[in-house]
């Protein structure tokens, strides 16, 4: 046996079920699949569109990301690629301003190597000034 979701001209929606494929095409061809609703018998394989889960619940982590996120674009600046430099230059004067931004490896390792403190951030910047 098999189930369609049918569809009649007037645009009601049931369903039905048939020996097999080969036997509604069969009825369909010979216009014996009538309309459960209005009787009619102009009847057609309804479109199906696939169940979409719904959206899973954030993880706890991925919420403490969020969080921090929020907290750190509503408080720091973002410097870009400039953060190298403008950590250092902070530092140098003596300001604990906070920023934000790009630092490869190396320049993140002369940093923490000369006491400036900087830590990853477990997300991408929105913007970019480039
Ligand atoms: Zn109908």
């Amino acid at each position: 046996m098999i189930r369609y979701a049918l569809r009649c001209k007037e645009g009601h929606d049931f369903e039905s079920w048939f020996a097999s494929a080969d036997a509604y095409d069969a009825l369909s061809a010979k216009r014996l699949v009538s309309c459960a609703v209005c009787g009619v018998e102009d009847v057609s394989k309804a479109l199906m569109a696939p169940k979409v889960a719904p959206r899973a619940a954030p993880t706890e982590m991925e919420r403490k990301i969020a969080e921090l996120r929020r907290k750190v674009e509503a408080e720091a600046t973002y410097v870009g690629p400039r953060f190298a430099a403008e950590a250092r230059a902070i530092h140098e004067a003596g300001e604990s301003r906070p920023i934000y931004g790009e630092a490869n490896a190396a320049e993140a390792r002369e940093l923490i190597a000369d006491g400036i403190p900087v830590a990853p951030l477990p997300f991408l910047p929105k913007a970019r000034t480039n």
